[in-house]
């Protein structure tokens, strides 16, 4: 008997009543002209409605703005013409007030009993705080993966993202570059690898903490003399990398002999009661165009650089 009475308590009108009354994701059923033919309250209450029969014989024209509406009918077009139901699809709503909701909706083509289309139901979920949830993070990653290629002493990129770029930009290169025509001598890139001389008596004399300050001195030089394109990294302690695309070989030296002479021309007042310091670097040029294996490529730079060091110093090899 119990049974039975469950049975009748769960009678499809009070099932669909329930629906209609308490779900909180938006339900519709549309004619083929996309007018509501029932609605329920939660789809109702989000324009302010409190009797969703109200909304019977309208369509989303008389509640949404334009282009929203606009794209709805065209979406139910499609589905009435394909047959095919369109799941889970993400939608923005940009409100007169500036604000925004997104939806994930799905909707599906409605069948008479003799298989035709005679118009289309939908179900929509406000997944607004989903969304803000999402954004946030994705700017967070964004912000974490800066912060994972810059130095924290200097704020220049850092070794990884050194290495990653020689990678990327080689890639890029090798991608440009059309067999069979002759080269362009511009189509390449070029490295300068740099080291500050006898940096470990400025440590020595003024402390690490002055040494510090150096080194992001120098961080600024270097980046003042870079043009938009280039790249500058710090490598590890007094070393630096400069990546400069188009650039052959022959602009690098003419690059790196600005650098050399910006940072020999910077007078460095740590210690008033001290003499002004004047710094210099060794450097070491090597160019894509000699060699297009990333690390003999940084090797030649590095190389060329101990070159500069054994030679007496502040010079680009
Ligand atoms: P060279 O002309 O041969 O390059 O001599 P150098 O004295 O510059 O020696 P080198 O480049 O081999 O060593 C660089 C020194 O930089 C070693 C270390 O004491 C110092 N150093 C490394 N990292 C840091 C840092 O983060 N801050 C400071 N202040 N010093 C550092
Ligand atoms: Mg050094």
């Amino acid at each position: 008997m119990a049974k039975e009475k469950n049975n009748a308590s769960f009678s499809n009108e009070v099932i669909l009543e329930i629906i209609r009354n308490y779900s909180n994701d938006t339900i519709y059923f549309k004619d083929e002209q996309s007018r509501f033919i029932w609605n329920s309250r939660a789809h109702a209450a989000q324009f302010g409605i409190n009797d969703p029969k109200e909304m019977v014989g309208k369509t989303d024209f008389d509640y949404f703005p334009k282009d929203f509406a606009t794209r709805a009918r065209k979406e139910e077009l499609e589905i009435m013409e394909t047959k095919n139901p369109l799941i889970s699809n993400i939608e923005k709503l940009e409100k007169a007030d500036g604000s925004v909701i997104w939806y994930s909706a799905s909707k599906y083509p409605v069948f008479n009993d003799k298989g035709e289309v005679i118009g289309t139901w939908g179900i929509s979920r406000n997944i607004t705080a989903l969304k803000t949830v999402e954004e946030e993070l994705s700017r967070t990653n964004e912000k974490l993966k800066r912060l994972s290629q810059i130095d924290d002493l200097t704020g220049l990129f850092n070794r990884r993202y050194f290495y990653e770029m020689v990678e990327k930009t080689a890639y890029q290169y090798d991608r440009r570059r059309s067999p069979g025509e002759a080269e362009d001598p511009k189509n390449t890139f070029s490295l300068i690898s740099l080291d500050i001389d006898h940096f470990k008596k400025i440590n020595d004399e003024y402390g690490h903490s002055k040494g510090d300050d150096v080194l992001r001195l120098v961080a600024g030089i270097l980046t003042s003399q870079c043009r938009k394109s280039d790249m500058v990294f710090r490598i590890d302690g007094d070393e630096f990398m400069m990546l400069l695309p188009d650039t052959p070989l022959k602009g690098a030296k003419v690059q790196a002999e600005r650098v050399r002479a910006a940072l020999s021309s910077s007078p460095i007042i740590l210690d008033d009661n001290k003499p002004t310091l004047h710094l210099s670097a060794s450097m070491g040029i090597s160019s894509y165009s000699e060699n297009s294996n990333v690390a003999e490529l940084i090797r030649m730079a590095d190389d060329r650089l101990y070159t500069s060091k054994n030679i007496g110093r502040n010079c680009v090899t």
